[in-house]
């Protein structure tokens, strides 16, 4: 992914309006791009502090560490629907070869 498509997504990452295959490229990019990831880091920051300006009477977290989280989270997210996929995608093969081992079965029967 190109950098200049990195920072057209920050502010998406930020809203959550991300798709899948977006979120996981935009992931790869900011992991091994550190000025992606400085930019990210300060939007973020000042997404943060605006958050918890409206929320009054919460202390002011460290901000940088929340973003480590938020990117934790996201990739866990990432993963899951990974191995979501992969699962249903086993169980469907799985499935389909019962069936057709049933299916075979039956006609072995019924031409012997
Ligand atoms: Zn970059």
């Amino acid at each position: 992914m190109e950098c200049s498509t990195a920072e057209s997504m920050v502010n998406r990452y930020i809203d959550r309006s991300l798709n899948e295959e977006e979120l996981e490229e935009f992931l790869e990019h900011v992991t091994s791009c550190s000025s992606c990831y400085d930019e990210l880091e300060t939007y973020f920051i000042v997404h943060e502090a605006i958050q918890q300006l409206d929320d009054e009477g919460e202390s002011m977290m460290d901000l940088q560490h929340l973003l480590e989280q938020d990117l934790k989270k996201s990739r866990r997210i990432c993963l899951t629907r990974k191995i979501t996929r992969w699962l249903v995608l086993t169980a469907a093969v799985i499935l389909i070869l019962i069936l057709a081992g049933g299916f075979a079965f039956l006609i072995w029967n019924i031409w012997r």
